[in-house]
């Protein structure tokens, strides 16, 4: 099948939105912007043996790549609306790339995000997505917006897609206990991103981020932008019942240090604290795991003890 072909018939989505003035087809996209709006982008690049093993199949690379790029989207606050993909392919395989466009569409229709161009070459299989959204002008979820006293929240569920690393990467066979290994295993390769939370908590939240690499890294993050400290309630992180039902000291080491959650980690101003539990109205997907400190850098627990520090992490 020749270039031109395989991008007609995989990658020319119909019905492209208002938004779109040139999709797939020439040689560049054409995007409307509101006068009102910022542009809002993130890309993200996959290679097959690197970030995703070998065999994985289509659905589970397409969903990841393009969950993970909706997710950075998501905690800047941002609406997701289009998107570009640039795909190093070693052979043309109808069948894996039917069922990747197939998927990728299903997705990216699910929040309403749309494929606009790309590019596409021979080589060792390599995904590049890149997300382009918008925000309202200077709405924007930043990192360094966190206060002393502010509030520590989480969307989800957290060490859920560590455990499935383990269980899939490491054959890991500690998890005898474990209920549920499929729910976990799913969480590493189909991750949800918090598009619509995002949307709502930008209303109320000081600063935000999504959590890639662990809870405690990426909340150090926000400390760092933010010049600030934690203190994080160890018996309050929202565990799923997969985790409870493993050796609790084990599950809250996951919960702490486990990447690939994808969930929202942001704070709130205590003065804006009822308001936002109005807004999600007693939803028991956002948890309060804790509070913003002055001790800059530094994360400790309930019971004051050093979790993590600049250049010091407990779970080293
Ligand atoms: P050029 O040689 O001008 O770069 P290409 O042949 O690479 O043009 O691309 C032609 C059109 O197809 C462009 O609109 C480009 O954005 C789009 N395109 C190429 N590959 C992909 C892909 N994998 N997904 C979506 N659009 C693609
Ligand atoms: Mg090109």
């Amino acid at each position: 099948m020749h270039e031109f072909n395989l991008i007609q018939k995989y990658f020319t989505w119909n019905k492209p939105p208002s938004g779109v003035g040139v999709a797939v087809g020439d040689d560049a996209a054409v995007l409307n912007l509101s006068s009102n709006k910022q542009l809002v982008t993130s890309i993200d690049t996959f290679i097959s043996g690197v970030h995703f093993p070998i065999n994985t199949p289509p659905h589970a690379i397409e969903h990841k790549s393009l969950a993970v790029n909706l997710s950075d989207i998501a905690a800047m606050g941002a609406t997701p609306k289009w998107f570009t993909l640039a795909l190093t392919l070693p052979e043309i395989d109808s069948h894996w790339l039917q069922a990747f466009s197939k998927g990728l569409k299903q997705l990216a229709e699910n929040y309403d995000c749309f494929l606009v161009g790309g590019d596409t070459t021979r080589g060792p299989l390599s995904i590049s997505i890149q997300v382009m959204g918008d925000v309202d002008k200077g709405q924007s979820l930043l990192r360094s917006g966190a206060k002393i006293g502010d509030k520590i929240y989480v969307t989800g569920t957290l060490g859920d897609a560590a455990v499935g690393l383990q269980l899939i990467e490491y054959e890991n066979n500690e998890f005898d206990q474990l209920s549920n290994q499929l729910f976990c295993e799913q969480r590493l390769n189909y991750p949800t991103p918090r598009v619509n939370e995002g949307v709502l908590i930008k209303h109320f939240a000081s600063s935000c981020i999504d959590v890639s690499d662990g809870l405690l890294q990426d909340l150090s993050h926000i400390l760092e932008s933010s010049n600030v400290g934690a203190t994080i309630d160890t018996s309050s992180l929202p565990l799923s019942n997969s985790l409870k039902s493993i050796e609790k000291e084990k599950a809250i080491n996951y919960a702490l240090t486990g990447g690939d959650d994808y969930e929202l980690l942001f704070t709130v101003d205590p003065a804006n604290e009822s308001q936002f539990l109005m807004a999600i109205n007693s939803d028991e997907s956002y948890r309060c795991i804790g509070f913003i400190t002055s001790n800059s850098g530094e994360v400790v627990d309930e019971n004051d003890l050093l979790l993590k520090s600049v250049g010091y992490n407990h779970f080293d």
